[in-house]
């Protein structure tokens, strides 16, 4: 059960003790509240049914994270009233194309971009989001992170492989495999290059699924987490992997899963 709570504050910017930092006095006014069973949403100006809707979702985001890292996850989701809004609080020039963003220990939603996903790919971003805040990034290549989060994402989603990778799996079957693991240019979302976009998560995801494959989830968790503290290069020699190692291990698997 999911309760909400429609909150009127008698002054601009009141304080509300029952929420936890980083939810609290983000909005004068239209500010609503839906607590699922593990998680918080906070919405402004948003419809009962979509927070409800959200709280849900949360939670099972939620479970699907916590199940990976194996501690609890405490989801906390704030619903902007537009895309120009996200922007702000993420405190970012522009959101288009994102539906969700991880910012400050929460997980913001991009409204337009959300609603505009199936009931699939709303639970699949979620969890990525979510396993960025959860797991952190600081310190760590982007194709690690973003792959990591994919993993989470993706593995509970019941989608076949070429379908999540769809993109990826084109170039495979022209005959182009990547070359090296996604740098941060790969990552860029400037609207230039979607499909490149695309390719650069897909790719990252394989490597963490192809870490979770070959060595297990358990190994998979503990490398992002050597990774962390002491760098990706002696989290991999840890397994006794390099990045070149890897990297020449994922080409096979990506041909392998793709081609
Ligand atoms: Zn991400």
């Amino acid at each position: 059960m999911t309760g909400l709570l429609l909150l009127a504050f008698a002054s601009a910017g009141a304080p509300i003790p029952a929420l936890p930092p980083g939810l609290r006095n983000l909005w004068r006014d239209g500010t609503v509240v839906s607590r699922g069973r593990r998680s918080v949403v906070v919405g402004h100006h948003t419809g009962a049914a979509t927070l409800g809707e959200l709280a849900r979702r949360a939670d099972t985001a939620g479970t699907r994270v916590s199940d990976v890292l194996g501690e609890p996850v405490t989801p906390l989701v704030v619903v902007p009233a537009s895309t120009a809004e996200a922007a702000r609080l993420a405190g970012v020039g522009r959101l288009d194309g994102l539906a969700a963003v991880a910012d400050g220990g929460r997980v913001i939603v991009v409204p337009e971009f959300f609603a505009a996903l199936n009931s699939v790919g709303k639970d699949v971003v979620l969890a990525h989001e979510l396993t960025h805040v959860a797991a952190g990034t600081g310190g760590l290549p982007v194709w690690l992170y973003e792959g990591f989060a994919d993993y989470v994402g993706y593995r509970d989603a019941g989608l076949p492989v070429r379908t999540a990778a769809a993109e990826l799996a084109a170039e495979v079957r022209a005959g182009r495999l990547p070359s090296a693991l996604p740098g941060p240019a790969a990552f860029a979302a400037d609207g230039r290059d979607p499909a490149r976009l695309a390719r650069a998560y897909q790719e990252a995801w394989l490597a963490c699924r192809f870490l979770a494959d070959r060595f297990g989830e358990g190994t998979l968790v503990r490398l992002y987490r050597d990774a962390r503290a002491a760098g990706v290069d002696q989290a991999l020699a840890a397994q006794g992997l390099s990045v070149d190692s890897l990297t020449a291990r994922w080409r096979a698997y990506v041909r392998d899963q793709l081609g």
